[in-house]
């Protein structure tokens, strides 16, 4: 990559180079990326290159900064990634057309509850606790078909899995991990599911897996403070 490189092309072409070499079309994945902490004078050299899918992890800083950006681009869509409190299940179905942070059955009655008032379903990740990590969002490994049981009941749009794997170890078992229970639990991404897993510093070998969502921020971004 030469210096009039953008991160944004960088990203892409990167992406692109991990599908091949996976035997996989590009367009299969799809770059979500990660504006958190970051505003309107970051964000908009990636509108204007063309990205249109963005996540955020607060419900409340994305309402107060994404509506402005909407309006100069209404092909947006807004992806949830952080941990969502039952009570603000209303707004985020207002605010974001995908989430990716279901993870319990309280959420979902309050995720099934909003959607139903406000006429507008969106499609849900179920979260893994892929590392069983006390302190990390997600459900348990064994409440998984459980819970999507019930999300089907309620007719809930299932998106597929997600995961965060624990940090500072190699990645690639936990992605595989969450592939396997995919495929064991009707949401492999040949029937119509997905697997959002991959950040900046492991979505090449994320998508070797079977990843069809990645969550980009700081590889498009630069730091968080
Ligand atoms: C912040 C965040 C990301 C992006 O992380 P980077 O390492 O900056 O790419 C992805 N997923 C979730 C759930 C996040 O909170």
């Amino acid at each position: 990559m030469d210096s009039t490189t953008s991160p944004l092309e960088a990203v892409r072409a990167r992406i692109a180079a991990a599908a091949r070499i996976a035997g996989r079309k590009p367009t299969a994945i799809t770059l979500v990326a990660i504006s958190k902490t970051h505003e309107a004078p970051a964000i908009l050299p990636l509108l204007a290159g063309g990205q249109r899918i963005f996540g955020e992890n607060r419900v409340q800083e994305a309402a107060a900064k994404w509506p402005p950006l909407r309006e100069a681009y209404p092909d947006v869509a807004l992806h949830l990634v952080g941990q969502l409190q039952s009570n603000k299940a209303e707004e985020a179905v207002a605010l974001f057309d995908c989430i990716h942070s279901l993870d319990r059955p309280s959420l979902l009655t309050a995720l099934a509850r909003a959607m139903d008032k406000a006429g507008r379903r969106i499609p849900c990740f179920v979260q893994v606790n892929i590392g069983a990590e006390e302190q990390k969002g997600g459900c348990a490994i064994a409440d998984l078909p459980a819970l999507l049981a019930q999300a089907r009941a309620a007719d809930l749009p299932l998106a597929g899995l997600m995961c965060v794997p624990p940090a500072s170890i190699e990645a690639a078992p936990f992605f595989a991990l969450l592939a396997k229970l995919a495929d064991d639990n009707g949401l492999s991404p040949d029937s119509g599911g997905g697997l959002s897993m991959g950040m900046s510093e492991d979505f090449e070998v994320a998508i070797q897996l079977g990843a069809t969502h990645v969550r980009v921020g700081s590889a498009l971004f630069g730091g968080r403070a």
